[in-house]
């Protein structure tokens, strides 16, 4: 046991990278995108812990200055920044396992920004638990992004490396078919305001007060009739809200659908070919989102994303075995992959203790982990520091 390892709660050992990149044509779009070529580098053993209170870093670095923030430097890259995203793996090895291939492997950039979206994703959910401050911008995207993007594995030549959390309530709504009020019992009349009445379908719901909602027959087969493909995801909305089956789903999976349907109805359309981190919807849906009669819908978004944030984790924390290492008589984790040092990161991040911020430098904005009661603390690191205040001196003068 090192001194340097002493206050962690765990410790991952790997290779540093060699890396380079291709650039490739789509045969079908003619499009050109880069893929990254890389291989361990077998001369260079890479080690990190998780300490608390700063969050998983390297050990033992030669060069001081440097950065040293794994989890914020991975987030930090941006899409289309190639040279950012090969120095990371350069300095901290790749996020997969490469031991088995002693051969130079390729791996899509695209692949890349999508694992490092979803762990955004859940680190986003996760800041936001800040119930005195929440930004209910970045959690709508968020949580949208984890529940509506498309799920696929990602392979290293013919073995799956990244197999994200499941979707099945994606599918569950895509799936959703018509109801036949014919043979439905569930049909109320309500009254009209000239006196008549009009026929509609009760609904069991999460988010009204009531628990009821009375869905006008009328108005849903209009919508059903209507074949505009921009209404397409709203018209599986409807059919699984009408339909939902609360044997099938389960309580939090209800939320949901009753969340996307209120929120459809009220705020905006949800288009599945929209769906990112960055701006799927114009400023006034979340200027809407925040208004006092949308309590309801804040409240069960929050709620859902705890829902989320246990279901990310745990999913990711499955391949994680506890291990107990007899040397050091201390507890460690077998991690497969430096991904899962980053998600297991996130499952000692006690959020009544500590949280991660912005780091103010305009040049880095990358995440840190910060106690929480430490209100000075801008900058991720000396570097930034500095740049900030020669910054400042320059404009001075
Ligand atoms: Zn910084």
């Amino acid at each position: 046991m090192t001194k340097d390892t002493f206050m962690s709660a765990f410790t991952f050992e790997s290779f540093k990278c060699e890396v380079s990149f291709n650039e490739i044509v789509d045969s079908y779009t003619g499009e050109k995108t880069r893929e990254l070529v890389l291989r361990n580098n077998n001369n260079e053993n890479f080690r990190a812990a998780y300490l608390y209170g700063e969050g998983l870093k390297e050990i033992s670095r030669s060069k001081s200055g440097e950065k040293n923030n794994i989890l914020g430097e991975f987030l930090g890259i941006k899409k289309n920044d190639l040279n950012s995203m090969m120095s990371f793996f350069k300095k901290y090895g790749f996020l997969f396992c490469l031991k088995d291939y002693e051969h130079f492997i390729t791996f899509h950039i695209n692949d890349v920004v999508y694992i490092k979206d979803n762990l955004e994703a859940l680190i986003n959910i996760f800041n936001a638990q800040d119930t005195n401050n929440i930004n209910y911008k970045t959690l709508l995207d968020s949580v949208l992004f984890l529940l509506l993007n498309e799920k696929r594995d990602i392979k290293i030549e013919d073995n799956i490396c990244y197999s994200p959390s499941n979707n099945d309530l994606l599918h569950y709504i895509i799936n959703a078919n018509k109801i036949r009020f014919d043979t439905n019992n569930n049909i109320v009349q309500i009254p009209r305001g000239d006196g008549g009445t009009i026929p509609a379908y009760r609904v069991t719901d999460h988010i009204l007060n009531e628990g009821i909602n009375d869905v006008i027959i009328d108005e849903y087969k209009d919508l059903m009739d209507n074949n505009d493909d921009s209404l397409y995801f709203l018209r599986q909305i409807v059919k699984s809200y009408v339909t939902k089956n609360t044997s099938i789903l389960n309580i939090d999976e209800c939320l949901i659908i009753d969340f996307l349907y209120h929120f459809s109805r009220r705020i905006s359309i949800i288009s599945l070919d929209n769906i990112s981190l960055d701006m799927p919807f114009q400023e006034e849906v979340y200027e809407v989102l925040i208004e006092e009669k949308n309590s309801d819908l804040k409240q069960a978004l929050l709620k859902i994303s705890k829902y989320l944030i246990e279901k990310e984790l745990n999913h990711f924390l499955s391949e994680i075995k506890p291990k107990y290492d007899a040397n050091t008589m201390r507890p460690n984790w077998n991690l497969p992959s430096l991904l899962s040092a980053m998600y297991l990161s996130l499952f000692y991040l006690d959020s009544n203790q500590a949280m991660h911020r912005i780091c103010q430098n305009i040049n880095c904005n990358q995440l840190f982990l910060v106690s929480k009661t430490n209100q000075v603390k801008k900058y991720c690191c000396v570097y930034c520091t500095n740049a900030v205040s020669q910054r400042r001196y320059r404009q001075k003068k």
